[in-house]
């Protein structure tokens, strides 16, 4: 399997560090709104990674954070007026709907900055004793890049041309450092901020540092996989391996994988921009399965511009999908016998011939759009070859399949079930009635057809109400 590392920028082979296994980390999101669908494309990718090791029988412990203690939390709360974990703890809740809406499957571990401020004043203090970290006379901790000679590494910058971090939040001033590419590991509370004790100042934590906190907890010293969007490759991600490699003196991640930006008129989507769609608006007005099979139809490097005409195609490439599966399951249903016929054998090998090219793709640093096209040329096959003649094995066989392959993708194969306002009303009704003639079978058989159409209903005392979930 070969994995483009931004390190070496090559195509790597991947070595795991111990056989079968894989030890992951993305870094997430800041939570203090809705996330954007340009932080949905590490969400879908990675999740999309994750999915390919374990289809390729790896076990795999990944680690997705959190950030929920910032400058811009902060700033909601006040503009609130409420405690700014009120914020941090409505988002993530709001991002895991999302991440469920786009089938992203939970990470091994989420963990909260907040939660593992422990850790850092350890990790802190040890850069401060082996020399790479020092205080200044306002409490704040800096880290001391140039006690670390590998610092640049990732970015592939030189230390001297290097500005210091535009993604650094200059809370305190910067009198205090020694250099001006130092970069701060904890720093003074300000008025009606949240802060922690430490042996330096009262105050909070710097954003790189609970990276390398929570990878070094949850995964150990050295990691597989560490991946994000490129724009934290600098100064974020180097500012972690500086930080994690100077105090455990082990390397730090052997592969660093870095998603391109998803743009809107060539524009990076961003908050701060202004330009950009939460998944919750798209959600609005397409299925969040469309969404996922958008972001799997570009190269997770390339850059990709959001269109409309692309979701559309993503729209009708996703259906050819789900009504190929829908068509097979109900020829399953129908069929019956055993034993392939000869030429369903041929066709298995070509089946088995496209399945290879789905792998090849995959492995080669996860062309998922490669991947996506090999899958169509599946569907394209089940068409054609799948019939009311067919047996039920072969029939087994190709649903098997496609089934595969699109949980690989995270793409959910059966289609949701619509149903219309006047239907449940309908439905209710004659739920009602059933209940009036104490048949109680019925009314039962009436609320499961809902339930699985994803209509949930709530008997009160103004009679029945019902929600979609
Ligand atoms: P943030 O909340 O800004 O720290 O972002 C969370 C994740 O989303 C990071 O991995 C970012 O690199 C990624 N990200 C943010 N904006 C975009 C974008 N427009 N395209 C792709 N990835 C993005
Ligand atoms: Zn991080």
């Amino acid at each position: 399997m070969k994995i483009f590392n931004t390190l070496s920028r090559r195509k790597e082979e991947f070595v795991p560090l111990e056989p079968g296994k894989v030890k992951m980390y993305v870094c997430g999101p800041t939570v203090y709104n809705y996330i954007h669908i340009g932080n949905a494309r590490p969400m879908i990718i990675f999740d999309t990674v994750r999915r390919y090791f374990e289809y390729k029988g790896y076990e795999v412990n990944f680690v997705s954070n959190f950030t929920d203690v910032d400058d811009k939390i902060i700033k909601k709360a006040v503009e609130e007026g409420v405690d700014a974990d009120v914020i941090s703890k409505r988002y993530i809740k709001e991002c895991k709907k999302d991440m469920e809406g786009m089938n992203v499957r939970p990470a091994t571990r989420h963990p909260l900055a907040t939660e593992e401020i422990g850790g850092m004043l350890e990790m802190i203090q040890t850069l401060i004793e082996k020399g790479h970290a020092y205080q200044a006379e306002d409490g704040t901790v800096y880290f001391r890049v140039k006690s670390f000679k590998e610092y640049g590494k990732l970015s592939h910058k030189n230390l001297d041309e290097l500005q210091s971090g535009f993604r650094e939040i200059k809370v305190t001033g910067e009198e205090g450092k020694e250099d001006p590419n130092d970069f701060v590991l904890w720093k003074p509370k300000k008025e009606g901020e949240p802060f922690w004790e430490s042996p330096w100042c009262e105050g909070r934590p710097g954003w790189h540092i609970e990276c390398s906190v929570m990878a070094k907890r949850y995964l150990g010293d050295s990691i597989d996989i560490h991946a994000g969007g490129e724009d934290l490759i600098f100064p974020h991600h180097e500012n972690e391996i500086a930080q994690s490699e100077a105090a455990n003196e082990k390397p730090f991640a052997t592969y660093w994988m870095h998603n391109g930006f998803l743009n809107i008129d060539n524009k990076k989507m961003s908050k701060s921009a202004g330009n950009f769609f939460t998944v919750r608006e798209i959600s609005e007005r397409y299925d969040l399965q469309v969404l996922r099979f958008f972001m799997l139809s570009a190269h997770y490097r390339s850059p990709f511009n959001f269109s409309d005409e692309l979701m559309e195609s993503s729209k009708n490439g996703l259906e050819r999908i789900l009504t190929c599966a829908e068509r097979l399951r109900e020829l399953q249903g129908k069929a019956s016998g055993s034993g392939m016929t000869e030429k369903e054998k041929e066709q298995e090998k070509t089946l088995g011939g496209l399945t290879a090219k789905f792998e090849a793709a995959m492995e080669d640093d996860f062309n998922t759009a490669d991947a996506v096209s090999a899958l169509f040329e599946i569907v394209k096959l089940a068409n054609t070859a799948a019939s009311e003649e067919s047996t039920r094995e072969f029939l087994d066989r190709l649903m098997g399949e496609i089934q595969k392959l699109c949980d690989v993708l995270g793409i959910i194969t059966q289609r949701k079930a619509e149903i219309l306002d006047d239907e449940i009303e309908e439905m209710i009704a004659q739920r009602r009635q059933a209940r009036k003639e104490k048949n109680f079978a019925l009314a039962d058989q009436i609320r499961n057809t809902l339930l699985e159409k994803g209509i949930i209903l709530e008997d009160t005392r103004e009679g029945v109400k019902w929600k979609r979930v």
